[in-house]
């Protein structure tokens, strides 16, 4: 998904991805499915930044269909000529849309969990996939972004969640209360689930502000009423 996103971002008109046969994929796994999948969800993703979701495509054929291939890219190139540039194509000024891009990037992890159980779907009948993922489903995705805070007062600065923060989104330091940078967090719950629940000092919070973070100064973590010395 990121580097679907990423291409648009840099100002590609359209991205088409290639696969297997469903069904004839030599691995257990049949990623196809899952691309497919994938496909399905970024075509709602980047409806719902304004722009037109045929962008993106996804045909499968076998690797002795050189004549497909080459007719359905054909197609795909006329079609995306057709709708011209990316964003203007649409009528979207250039900041809107690549705002749109940006933000919807940083979610990913977030949205492919909260997607998870989709994700992991084996959509076998055509007919269905349409309706594997909706716009209204889309729009309550993004309502409900959660924000994940440190309340100061729990934290025992044990340093667990900023090791396995996948983003370095976690100020952290030994004998300091951490703190979660909101700009570099990619709301993807690691911490929440990293945090000893002897602890509990991480907070999933939706539709409430974040309390704003500890000033610098008041970080240090005092114990048994002495204040520990940042080693
Ligand atoms: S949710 Fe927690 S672990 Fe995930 S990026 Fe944000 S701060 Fe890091
Ligand atoms: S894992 Fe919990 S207690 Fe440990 S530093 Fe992070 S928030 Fe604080």
């Amino acid at each position: 998904m990121n580097h679907v996103l990423k291409a648009f971002s840099a100002g590609i008109d359209g991205v088409f991805i290639g696969g297997c046969r469903f069904n004839e994929c030599n691995y257990a796994t049949h990623g196809n499915y899952h691309a497919l999948n994938m496909v399905l969800l970024g075509k709602r993703l980047i409806k719902h930044i304004g722009l037109n979701p045929e962008r993106l495509r996804l045909e499968v054929m076998s690797g002795s269909e050189g004549n497909l291939f080459a007719e359905v890219v054909d197609d795909f190139v006329r079609r995306i000529r057709a709708l011209g540039p990316i964003g203007n194509g649409e009528g979207l000024e250039e900041g809107r849309w690549k705002a749109g891009l940006a933000e919807t990037t940083k979610l990913v992890p977030y949205i492919k969990l909260t997607m998870r159980e989709k994700l992991a779907s084996r959509q076998e009948n055509p007919e269905e996939w349409d309706a594997l993922f909706t716009d209204e489903e889309i729009e309550e995705l993004f309502r409900h972004v959660p924000a994940y805070y440190i309340d100061p007062a729990k934290c025992q600065a044990c340093m667990t969640c900023a090791r396995r923060c996948p983003a370095g989104a976690i100020i952290s330091a030994k004998n300091q209360i951490h703190v979660i940078d909101q700009e570099k967090c990619i709301k993807c719950g690691t911490c929440l689930d990293a945090c000893p629940p002897r602890f509990g000092a991480v907070r999933k919070i939706v539709g409430e502000p974040v309390p704003p973070p500890l000033p610098e100064g008041e970080r240090t973590i005092v114990r048994k009423n002495k204040e520990v010395s940042n080693l």
